[in-house]
């Protein structure tokens, strides 16, 4: 079983998609093992968002990221990182394929709805980023 860490972003909460969006993360077949809702200030999204810190859309990132509340989840499922991306579809809405939540629901490629890890590593890194052990519970069916 693999893990990945999602991040339902502020759009989605404004748009009052965290339901719609669930939902298709559970009928796609991962599980969800830790959630919580949460808001990032300015200097919490620019940690998590680091790597990018020398990209030109690095502010508008941070202003966006810190602009509402999120919903970060742990989810779990095997080739969880790679069916997840898949799932959420391309960074920029006009280029994710049909059926993705980003096609579905995304209005740009800065405001795209969610976050999807995109290694281990990173799932790990992110995953302990907005979560403690305790947090991370697995249901077995
Ligand atoms: N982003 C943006 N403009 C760009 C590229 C990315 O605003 O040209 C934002 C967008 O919200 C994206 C996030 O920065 O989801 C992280 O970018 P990345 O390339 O890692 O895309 P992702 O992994 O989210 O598909
Ligand atoms: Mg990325």
């Amino acid at each position: 079983m693999e893990r990945t860490l999602t991040i339902l972003k502020p759009d989605c909460v404004r748009k009052q998609l965290i339901g719609a969006v669930a939902a298709m993360i559970e009928n796609a077949g991962f599980r969800i093992v830790a959630m919580k809702k949460t808001r990032l200030t300015k200097e919490t999204a620019g940690e998590f968002y680091a790597v990018h810190r020398e990209r030109p859309f690095f502010g508008e990132l941070v202003e966006f990221m810190s602009s509402g509340p999120c919903v970060p989840m742990i989810l779990e499922k095997e080739n969880a990182v790679e069916d997840f991306r898949k799932l959420i579809g391309a960074t920029d809405p006009a280029e994710a394929a049909e059926g993705t939540v980003r096609k579905l629901h995304a209005d740009s490629k800065g405001e795209n709805i969610v976050h999807g890890s995109d290694s281990d590593e990173n799932a790990r890194i992110e995953g302990a980023f907005f979560f403690s052990a305790e947090e991370v519970v697995r249901v077995d069916k």
